[in-house]
């Protein structure tokens, strides 16, 4: 195995036993999932609830272990390790900040565990407070700070010790809109300072693709897709990776052989549709389809279309509203459309 991968799972499940009065059975959280996370990446566990990313998680800090399978930290199995035993830390959704303690006194706590003296302790605690903007606060206890700011401490606190691997629970789940967008800028400029392999675990398909090196797509306790955010994003491998990440067509059957001589299904993102008149002209290496279009939402920043083909099937289009205003969109209502979309933007399913 090569020196830099960080994280390697070796055919990893985790079934839980459910008893309960109603039902019992087996849970599979995590099902014969394998991946290498490498190091320095900033990697992204996606999935909708329930996906297993979580467990997952648990696993690589320790908290809970396979039922079968291996888990690798830079070479070694430590899948029968204590988590005091692993190189990696944790940043929770809730912080799980010491209420009790300052700022500082949070932020420190990792080394005071480790008798670090206290000059080297003071330092040190300065830098983590400069990196995560929070200069000036060490005196403060966590309930007289923003949330958006008790998360920088937890995530302070959790880089001093310099793991190899930091995990992150859905950390930014309890921020609004704009703080956690605010946050994913920082949190990716954080990593790429202290060099540290990141693993991120998000339900939310953005932040995902705004902050990863590469994400893995989980389904039912699998993995549907590993790519970088524009392999995921420009071409989906399976019907759920379309429809999770981004909006997507996904045309089979009778309509996909009309238009690409195939009965093979595949997925178009509609901003890759371009929305011409009945008589225009295609470029080389194009797909087209005609239809009349049936609606349309102005957008403001864009217009989505939705365009009923002849001979069936409907694709969403969205077109920048470059030049148009909402008077020239809403005219399109009804009108008879040729759509043009370049070969290379079709993803075919493998199921
Ligand atoms: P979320 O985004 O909601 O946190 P997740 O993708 O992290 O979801 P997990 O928490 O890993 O999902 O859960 C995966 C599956 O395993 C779910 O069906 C869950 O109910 C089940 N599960 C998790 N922990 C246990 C447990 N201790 N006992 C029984 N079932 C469990």
């Amino acid at each position: 195995m090569s020196a830099s991968v960080a994280i390697e799972f070796k055919n990893v499940s985790r079934i839980f036993s459910v008893k309960q009065e109603d039902q019992s059975g087996d849970v599979k959280a995590v099902e014969n999932v394998s991946l290498q996370i490498r190091d320095g990446e900033f990697f992204s566990l996606l999935g909708p609830s329930g996906s297993g990313k979580t467990t997952s998680l648990r696993m690589i800090a320790g908290f809970d272990r396979p039922t079968s399978g291996q888990i690798l930290l830079y070479g070694q199995d430590v899948s029968s390790l204590p988590p005091y035993e692993r190189d990696v830390n944790t940043v929770f959704q809730d912080y799980a900040l010491f209420p009790h303690m300052t700022v500082g006194e949070n932020v420190a706590y990792g080394l005071m565990i480790k008798k670090v003296s206290k000059i080297e302790c003071e330092k040190r605690v300065d830098d983590m407070m400069d990196l995560v903007q929070l200069t000036g606060f060490a005196g403060r206890k966590p309930s007289q700070l923003s949330g958006g700011q008790r998360q920088r401490v937890a995530l302070a606190r959790a880089l001093i010790n310099h793991p190899k691997v930091l995990l992150l629970d859905e950390p930014l789940g309890a921020l609004d809109l704009k703080l956690r967008q605010q946050m994913q800028i920082e949190l990716k400029f954080i990593q790429q300072r202290v060099g540290i392999t990141f693993i991120f675990v998000t339900h939310d398909q953005e932040e995902a693709l705004t902050m990863s090196d590469r994400i893995a797509v989980f389904n039912h306790g699998r993995i549907e897709q590993i790519g970088t955010p524009a392999e995921i994003y420009e071409h989906p491998i399976t019907q759920f990776v379309a429809g999770f990440v981004g909006v997507s067509n996904l045309v089979s059957g009778e309509v996909a052989k009309r238009i690409t001589g195939s009965d093979v299904k595949f997925s178009v993102r509609p901003e890759k549709i371009h929305l011409g008149m009945l008589g225009d002209k295609p470029e080389a290496d194009t797909f087209i389809a005609e239809g009349k279009v049936r609606d349309v939402i102005y957008l403001g920043l864009y217009t989505r279309y939705l365009v009923e083909l002849d001979g069936g099937g409907d694709l969403v289009v969205v077109e920048q509203n470059l030049k148009t205003t909402s008077m020239d969109v809403m005219q399109a209502r009804g009108q008879l459309v040729r759509l043009f979309w370049k070969k290379e933007h079709i993803s075919y399913m493998g199921d």
